[in-house]
C-alpha cells in the first residue's frame, strides 16, 4: 500500500513537472527598478504560481531600464544598478521566464524631452493636437528600434522580445518629406494636401454625436447628414457644439473656427473655465479632457480646470468649456441653462450624449437627442444656409477616401517592416528567443491603427501575440474568442491578455476576484494555453491566494507555441 501511494505520488509530481501553461504578467519599472522592489515583487509572482514576466524596459521618450549604448538609463534607478540584469537573475532562479517589453510607436513623453530633442525628425508629422508618436515610416527610426531590441537580446539572458504600441494612434498621414515621397513613389499619385484652412475637410473621426437639432443652427454637417458643428442662442448667451472627439483630432479649418468662436466669446484666461463633471470623472479616464486643454492652449486659450463644486465662482458672461463630458448631473444642467440665459458662453467638444434627456441641457445646446456612433473617414462640409463658415475648395470624398485607404496600407507596411526586421535579427542572434507582441484585441480596431497582427501570424514574422482584452464584459470577451478562434482554431499563437484592475470613480482598483476567475474559466473553456495579466501592481494577496489555490494550484512551466521551421 505504501509503495502504491509513493508511486502514485511520484507519478503525480512527475505529471506536475510536465505541466505547461503560459501564466504571464506585465510589470513596470516601479516593481523592479531597485533590488528591494525586485525581490519583493518576484516573491509575489512566485507565490501566485505565475511563470512568465514581461517587464517594461524601454519607454518615456527613449528611457531604458537596462544597460544600453543607445538609450540612457532611467534617472530613478540607483547608480550602477542594472534593473533588467537583476530581474532576469531573480526570475530565472525561480524558473520564471522573462520577455523584454518595448513601447515602440508611442513616444511616452513630451516631444520636447528625450530622444526627439536629438532627433526631431523621428517624430511623426501628423495633424496637430495628437500625442507624440515615432515615425516608423523612416528607416532610421525602424533601424534604431531594431538595433535597440537586438542589443538587449544580445546582452541579456532574456527569453524573448515583446513589442507594445506597435502601431500608430490612428492618425496615419505623415507629412514629412520622406513619407510623402515614399508614398508617392509606391502609389503613383501625390498624397493628400495638408488640411485646407476652410471646410470641407476630410478627417478620420470617432464620434458619439448629439442629434435632432431643435433651436440649434447647424453650421457644418458630416457627409451622412449628422450635424458636425452647431450654434445655439439662448436669451443673452450662446452654446457652440463641436460634435466629435475633436481634441487631438482637429484640422486647420476647425482650429480657425474655434479660435474665432472663443475670441467672439471674449475668452481670456481669467474668465475661461474647463468644467469636469463628477459623474464623467467617475466613469471615464481624464485623457480626453487633458487633450482638450492642450489643444485649446495651443490655440492661445488657457482655461482654468474646475469641477462642479466651483460653479458659483464662475462670473456672469464667462466662457465654460465642456470637453468629453458625457454625463452631466441635473443640478449642473440647470446651472448651465441659467448661466447661458444670463449671457454666458459654452463650448461643447464631444457633447453630453448620455445626459441629453435633461431638458435644461436640451435648451442649452438646442438639440434633443443623439445620432448613432461612428468611426470613419468623413467629410465635414459647411451647411448651405449659414454664413459663419466660408466654404473652401470642394473635396472629392470618394477619391480622398481611396487615398486615405492607401495611407493606411502604407503605414501598416511601415509597422510590419519593423516587426519583420526584429524577428529576423532576433532569430539570427538567438534562434530560441521568442518574438511576441501586445496587440489590440479586435481586428477592426487593430486595422484602424495599422497593426496587422493577423497578417504577421500568417506570414510568420511573430511567434505569438497577446491581445489586450481588458474588457469587464464577458460577452465581449466571448466575441473576441470567436474572432481569435476563427483565425487560430487551436489558439496556438494567441495568448489572451486579461486585466486584473477595474476603474471605480476614476481610480484604478483591483478587479473583482469573481470576474477575474470567470475570465480565466473562459480561457480554459476556449482551450487557450494560458494568459497574461495586466498588471503586476494589482496582484494583491487575495488574488495570489485565489490563483495559487485555484486555477494555478498545480505549478506549470511556461507554455510556448510550436517552433516555426
Ligand atoms: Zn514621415
Amino acid at each position: 500500500m505504501k509503495t502504491y501511494l509513493l508511486t502514485l505520488l511520484l507519478a503525480t509530481s512527475a505529471c506536475f513537472a510536465e505541466s505547461l501553461q503560459h501564466r504571464g504578467i506585465w510589470l513596470h519599472p516601479d516593481q523592479y527598478k531597485t533590488p528591494q522592489l525586485a525581490e519583493e515583487w518576484i516573491g509575489k509572482i512566485s507565490a501566485a504560481h505565475l511563470n512568465t514576466i514581461y517587464p517594461l524596459i524601454w519607454h518615456r521618450g527613449g528611457t531604458a531600464w537596462f544597460k544600453s549604448k543607445l538609450s540612457p538609463m532611467a534617472a530613478d534607478v540607483p547608480e550602477g544598478f542594472d534593473p533588467l540584469g537583476n530581474l532576469v537573475k531573480l526570475a530565472h532562479a525561480r524558473g520564471i521566464a522573462v520577455h523584454a517589453w518595448f513601447v515602440n510607436g508611442s513616444y511616452g513623453g513630451p516631444a520636447t524631452n528625450g530622444l526627439f530633442t536629438l532627433h526631431p525628425d523621428w517624430q511623426l508629422q501628423g495633424e496637430k493636437g495628437g500625442d507624440a508618436w515615432y515615425d516608423l515610416g523612416k528607416p532610421a527610426v525602424r533601424n534604431f528600434q531594431r538595433d535597440l531590441m537586438l542589443e538587449c537580446l544580445k546582452n541579456y539572458d532574456v527569453d524573448g522580445l515583446h513589442f507594445d504600441y506597435i502601431r500608430y494612434s490612428g492618425q496615419v498621414t505623415c507629412y514629412c518629406d520622406h513619407c510623402q515621397h515614399e508614398f508617392a513613389g509606391k502609389y503613383g499619385f501625390r498624397p493628400m494636401n495638408r488640411s485646407e484652412d476652410r471646410f470641407p475637410a476630410l478627417l478620420d473621426i470617432g464620434a458619439n454625436p448629439l442629434g435632432k437639432p431643435t433651436t440649434a443652427k447647424v453650421l457644418a454637417t458630416f457627409d451622412h447628414g449628422v450635424p458636425a458643428i452647431t450654434v445655439n442662442r439662448l436669451d443673452a448667451g450662446e452654446a457652440v457644439l463641436v460634435n466629435w472627439q475633436a481634441a487631438g483630432n482637429s484640422c486647420l479649418a476647425l482650429d480657425n473656427f474655434v479660435k474665432d468662436t472663443l475670441e467672439r466669446f471674449g475668452a481670456k484666461p481669467k474668465n475661461t473655465y474647463q468644467l469636469h463633471t463628477t459623474q464623467t470623472a467617475a466613469k471615464y479616464q481624464p485623457t480626453g479632457q487633458e487633450k482638450a486643454r492642450v489643444w485649446l492652449k495651443g490655440l492661445g486659450f488657457s482655461a482654468k480646470l474646475i469641477d462642479e463644486s466651483a460653479l458659483a465662482k464662475i462670473p456672469k458672461g464667462a466662457t465654460v468649456v465642456l470637453a468629453g463630458q458625457y454625463l452631466v448631473g441635473e443640478e449642473t444642467a440647470k446651472w448651465l441653462e441659467s448661466f447661458v440665459r444670463a449671457g454666458g458662453h459654452c463650448l461643447f467638444v464631444d457633447g453630453p450624449v448620455f445626459a441629453i434627456k435633461q431638458e435644461s441641457l436640451q435648451r442649452v445646446v438646442g438639440m434633443r437627442g443623439t445620432a448613432p456612433f461612428f468611426h470613419d473617414w468623413k467629410v465635414i462640409s459647411p451647411a448651405p444656409d449659414q454664413d459663419v463658415l466660408k466654404a473652401g475648395p470642394p473635396v472629392d470624398a470618394a477619391k480622398e477616401r481611396q487615398r486615405m485607404e492607401k495611407w493606411v496600407e502604407y503605414r501598416t507596411w511601415t509597422v510590419t517592416e519593423l516587426v519583420r526586421a526584429v524577428y529576423k535579427g532576433a532569430k539570427k542572434i538567438k534562434p530560441r528567443a521568442w518574438v511576441n507582441a501586445a496587440v489590440f484585441y479586435k481586428k477592426d480596431s487593430a486595422d484602424k491603427v495599422c497593426q496587422d497582427w493577423y497578417g504577421w501570424l500568417r506570414e510568420g514574422c511573430i511567434d505569438y501575440v497577446l491581445p489586450m482584452a481588458y474588457t469587464e464584459k464577458n460577452e465581449q470577451l466571448a466575441q473576441a474568442f470567436a474572432e481569435w478562434r476563427a483565425a487560430d482554431p487551436q489558439m496556438e499563437r494567441i495568448i489572451p491578455g486579461l486585466s486584473i484592475y477595474s476603474r471605480q470613480e476614476g481610480k484604478a482598483v483591483p478587479r473583482d476576484l469573481a470576474l477575474v476567475r470567470s475570465q480565466l474559466d473562459m480561457c480554459r473553456d476556449n482551450a487557450t494555453h494560458g494568459n497574461l495579466f495586466f498588471s503586476l501592481a494589482f496582484l494583491n494577496d487575495e488574488l495570489i491566494k485565489m490563483l495559487s489555490s485555484g486555477p494555478y494550484a498545480e505549478p506549470a512551466k511556461p507554455w510556448y507555441p510550436k517552433r516555426r521551421k
